[in-house]
């Protein structure tokens, strides 16, 4: 069977890169994982040795199909479908609130994936996943530099992030054209706002990258209703900022300041 690029279909085929994944996620026999996008089971076999419950999403069917005959009896799941459109209570009817997640995550899609796990995952979730190389950069990014966006602010409110490996095309059949990375998460117990922020919050770092060139005070004028220039000044004063700052130079603390005081009033 042909591995599907549309479905970003590259098999992991180096056993010492998979060692290290599942040494990543720390696994004990209780613990019950989440993997999505299994493929041909390079992950799910050996992680199958360190725990009991394991629930497959893959949205190939005949990948899917395969595999479940290559597990026989094995104690696991397979959900077919995709997993942007999987209701997460149908993923907690089956694993309850708590599990740990793995992927080696289809590059097309991988960000969609990872944004949906921040959302829905419970606190404390912890998560081992692969992204193509300059994606992942960006998730753990820290301030001023290129690869420093509104996903590197969002993905740092939400979870605690570590590098776990580099890993080289020819580590996959078929091999990608460009370098992965591993990286492990731990959804934050305790996020500087509310779960229920989280989307506005977004939109409003966003909206302060829109145009990285600009300085962050033309870009959230946008977003300020009403304000006046001093005003988004006085704002970015106030977090520390200066007023020609540039959406990158804020700290993801200074993001989040920044956005509480947004609708307070400034003495006109
Ligand atoms: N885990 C396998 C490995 O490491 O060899 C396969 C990884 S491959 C990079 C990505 C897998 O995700 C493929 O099996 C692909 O069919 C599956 N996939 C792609 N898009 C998906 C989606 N939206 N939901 C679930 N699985 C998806």
């Amino acid at each position: 069977m042909k591995p599907k690029k549309s479905l970003g279909q590259h098999f992991l085929a180096r056993g010492a890169v998979i060692n290290r994944i599942l040494r990543a996620l720390d696994c004990q026999p209780e613990d019950k994982v989440l993997e999505i996008g299994p493929g041909r089971g390079a992950l799910t076999l050996p992680l199958l040795d360190q725990v009991g419950t394991v629930l497959l999403v893959e949205k190939d069917g005949e990948l899917a199909e395969r595999l479940r005959e290559k597990l026989g009896e094995k104690p696991v799941e397979i959900l077919e479908g995709d997993f942007l459109e999987l209701d997460w209570a149908e993923l907690e009817s089956r694993l309850g609130r708590r599990f740990k997640i793995l992927s080696n995550l289809p590059y097309n899609v991988g960000t969609a994936i990872f944004t949906k796990l921040l959302r829905r995952a419970a606190p404390g979730t912890e998560m081992v996943l692969m992204f193509q190389r300059e994606v992942g950069e960006r998730l753990l990014a820290k301030p001023r530099g290129k690869e420093y966006g509104s996903l590197s602010v969002f993905a740092q409110l939400a979870a605690e992030g570590r590098l776990v490996t580099v890993v080289s095309p020819a580590a996959f059949q078929p091999p990608p054209k460009v370098e992965s990375i591993v990286l492990r998460f731990r959804k934050r117990e305790d996020p500087a706002l509310p779960p229920e922020e989280w989307e506005s919050f977004e939109a409003f770092v966003q909206a302060g990258f829109a145009q990285r060139r600009k300085m962050l005070r033309q870009n959230l004028r946008a977003v300020i209703p009403g304000a006046l220039a001093e005003e988004v000044e006085a704002r970015l004063s106030a977090v520390g900022a200066n007023a020609q700052a540039r959406a990158e130079e804020l700290s993801v603390e200074q993001w989040i300041r920044l956005f509480k005081a947004r609708l307070e009033t400034l003495g006109r």
